[in-house]
């Protein structure tokens, strides 16, 4: 198939053209054998005529031989005539027969009769007596020596003479009966005929031929025959015209053939014309279907499709290199959540034009789908060109009177013409671009190869924690809470541990592998089971669990939790999840769902980490939590004046609720005795327990009570 004529254009053009080139192909051929047959007809036409002509013009001559050759047989055998020429009165006798008559003879010219001695007897021309040896010269004295032994057959020639072409006819004068001694001489008569232009006249009339004329050498468009002398040697040649028959037919078919001609030409231009027309017009559907293809319809960017086939012809031909920004909006999904998809449209539309303006005009720009662009440069044209287009995004939008503002996150890649094609150019992009999502908003990484190194021991870990949920290697340990006031354990948290041989792994780190490879609900749920077993010994105690929420986006979450608190006869009411603002902040309806179907069965609810996130007063309201935990960094914060201030409006926030506080990561004596003054009625932390197995709870009880 590549072999093809025309191996890049679509099948449907190729069908176009070859069936263009076919008629012009076709009607080219027809064109050449019309000529061909005009030719050949015109030519053969004038060949026949010309071969008609030529047997004429041969036929007058020898009809003009066969004549005067008969007048001179008449003539020299003949009993009186040799008589009268062997008399006294021989002169007398040549002079009254021929000389005298050759005036007005219609059958020959001249007459001259030889004596057997080779002396001229009698010589007359027209009527006239002449010197035959200057009129024809040595040509007469041949004639005459062949005539000597002809017999009774004249020797017919043609000969040149002063007044032009001659025929002449010569015979011995002879008895026609009586016999004659031998060895006798004969007088010879030689009669002549001149070729005159009324002679060739007669001829043209008699034999239909044009112009005759006398030539010593024929020209070269004319047709000719030689005229010989008596030895057989060419003297001169009879020439005439050709009437050239086949110019006349042409020239009669002339008109019909131009016209013919013509119409050739228009049918062959209308099928050039179609053709030409109905190429261009697959070849704009094809470029139509092509742009469609490799556009997205909404930004009218390139689309996915697009960018990987000019990025990978770019790799292919640009040997400089090239940097490529992958870009996702931040908060791009709540627009779309809380304006609908019209607004997320338009807003799509106004971030790619605004992108747009700050790229340089060599860039490609892409779409790739959802809030995802792309965007490359040749390496080196624009350094600061991920900073500029995170700020530029950062900048409110105006849609329909709503100022909407969101991020963009960017991940580079900058290829020396090191990466191999567009998709590995694409992945790697997509990690640097994955890691920026991680790190917060509104950043830009750029791809390390120590990035693919994180990516790929991300991969083995998620494997080796995907094998250590399965083994029941993750363990639970317990972190003491303790009354503020009392100063008694209260209850514990429940904190996920894992321990492989090849030293701890935290749960900062396991948590988001968990959370990203879909083992968050294995774990969770294992987490929580083992937790309610270990504190069903302890009756008393309280038992947190954090819950990611990704697990609070699980449907059957809830159903689950329950389940599994009927199955052990665990107290819901002992049980509190904690949970963090992320989830409040995504999906708040689901997380609502959730949070409600539990709390009607006694569970409560925990705001983890409050403080170091959004902090956001309404959803502490809407969401009605039982308790907030204050993160461990405003627990640090307590050593400076503005810390504590911090501090202290929280918790005064949280009362204003009704929300009893926890505070986490107590560390000192300081901060547990300030953090009982700012009024929270349960502290956490390394000064008062670490995180520890059940069986160390249990004797920390024991101890608390005593
Ligand atoms: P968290 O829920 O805020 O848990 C408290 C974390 O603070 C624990 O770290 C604990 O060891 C640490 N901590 C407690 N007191 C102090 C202190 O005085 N100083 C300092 N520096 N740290 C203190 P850990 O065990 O590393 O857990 C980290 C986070 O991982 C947890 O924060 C929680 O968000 C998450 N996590 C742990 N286990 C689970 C689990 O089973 N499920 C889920 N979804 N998340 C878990
Ligand atoms: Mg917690
Ligand atoms: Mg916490």
């Amino acid at each position: 198939m590549s072999k093809s004529l025309f191996p890049k254009l679509p099948l449907r053009i190729r069908i176009v053209i070859a069936a263009t080139a076919f008629f012009m192909a076709v009607a080219a051929i027809l064109a050449v054998l019309i000529a061909i047959s005009v030719r050949d007809m015109t030519n053969t036409a004038t060949s026949i005529d010309d071969a008609r002509a030529r047997h004429a013009a041969t036929a007058a001559i020898s009809a003009l031989q066969e004549h005067l050759s008969a007048t001179a047989r008449d003539n020299t055998v003949w009993d009186d005539g040799y008589e009268h020429i062997t008399s006294p009165e021989a002169k007398e006798f040549s002079d009254t027969t021929w000389g005298r008559s050759t005036k007005d003879n219609p059958l020959f010219d001249a007459s001259i009769v030889v004596t057997p001695e080779q002396t001229i007897l009698s010589s007359y021309k027209k009527g006239e007596e002449f010197d035959p040896t200057d009129f024809f010269g040595s040509s007469l004295a041949d004639l005459i020596s062949h005539a000597k032994t002809s017999g009774r057959v004249p020797v017919v020639s043609f000969a040149r003479s002063v007044d032009g072409l001659a025929l002449m006819a010569a015979g011995a004068i002879q008895p026609y009966d009586q016999t004659v001694a031998s060895g006798t001489s004969f007088h010879t008569l030689v009669l002549v005929r001149l070729l005159s232009t009324d002679t060739l006249d007669e001829i043209e009339h008699t034999f239909d031929l044009d112009d005759l004329s006398v030539s010593v050498t024929p020209e070269p468009h004319m047709l000719s025959v030689p005229l010989n002398d008596a030895d057989g040697n060419t003297l001169t040649y009879l020439q005439w015209e050709s009437r050239d028959p086949g110019a006349m037919i042409y020239n009669r078919v002339s008109g019909y053939l131009l016209a013919a001609a013509l119409v050739l030409v228009a049918f062959l231009v209308a099928v050039l014309v179609t053709g030409i027309l109905s190429v261009r017009m697959l070849q704009r559907s094809t470029d139509r279907a092509r742009h469609r293809a490799t556009h997205d319809v909404l930004s009218g960017l390139l689309n996915r499709a697009g960018i990987l086939e000019q990025l990978d012809k770019a790799i292919a031909t640009d040997k400089a290199g090239l940097t490529l920004h992958l870009i996702d909006l931040d908060g791009f999904k709540g627009v779309n959540d809380a304006w609908g998809h019209a607004v997320g449209d338009e807003l799509i539309k106004l971030v790619a034009a605004r992108v747009q303006s700050y790229l340089p005009a060599n860039a490609l720009f892409a779409r790739l789908g959802g809030d995802e662009f792309a965007v490359a440069t040749p390496l080196d044209t624009t350094p600061d060109l991920a900073q500029t287009i995170v700020e530029c995004v950062a900048e409110p939008f105006m849609i329909g009177g709503r100022t909407i503002e969101i991020g963009a996150s960017i991940g580079t890649v900058i290829s020396e013409n090191d990466v191999p094609d567009a998709l590995e150019l694409l992945r790697r992009a997509d990690m640097a671009l994955y890691t920026a999502k991680e790190s917060g908003r509104g950043k830009a990484v750029t791809f390390t190869a120590a990035l693919d190194n994180d990516r790929h021991m991300a991969a083995e870990l998620e494997d080796r924690l995907r094998k250590a949920l399965e083994r029941g290697e993750v363990q639970v340990s317990y972190q003491p809470l303790f009354d503020a006031k009392a100063g008694r354990v209260v209850g514990v948290e429940a904190l996920a541990q894992w321990m492989p041989v090849t030293g701890r792994v935290s749960p900062e780190v396991f948590i988001p592998i968990a959370e990203r490879s879909g083992l968050i609900d294995q774990l969770g749920m294992q987490v929580l089971k083992a937790a309610i077993d270990q504190a069903r010994q302890w009756k008393t105690l309280a038992l947190s669990v954090n819950v990611s929420p990704i697990q609070l986006r699980n449907p059957n979450f809830p159903a689950d939790v329950i389940r599994l608190l009927e199955a052990t006869g665990f107290d819901p009411h002992r049980l509190t999840l904690e949970i963090t603002e992320g989830v409040l902040m995504s999906n708040p309806d689901q997380a609502r769902r959730a949070i409600e179907m539990l709390r009607n069965v006694g569970v409560k609810f925990a705001l983890d980490d409050f403080g170091c996130g959004y902090a956001s007063i309404g959803a502490l309201r809407t969401f009605g939590f039982d308790r907030m935990k204050i993160d461990r960094s405003l627990v640090s914060g307590l050593d400076n004046r503005e810390g504590s201030e911090v501090l202290t409006a929280t918790i005064s926030l949280a009362h204003a609720l009704n929300i009893p506080v926890t505070a986490e990561g107590v560390e000192t004596q300081e901060q547990a005795t300030a953090l009982k003054l700012s009024g929270c009625d349960q502290l956490q932390g390394f000064l008062l327990g670490r995180p520890m197995s059940g069986a160390d709870i249990t004797a920390l009880v024991r101890v608390s009570a005593a």
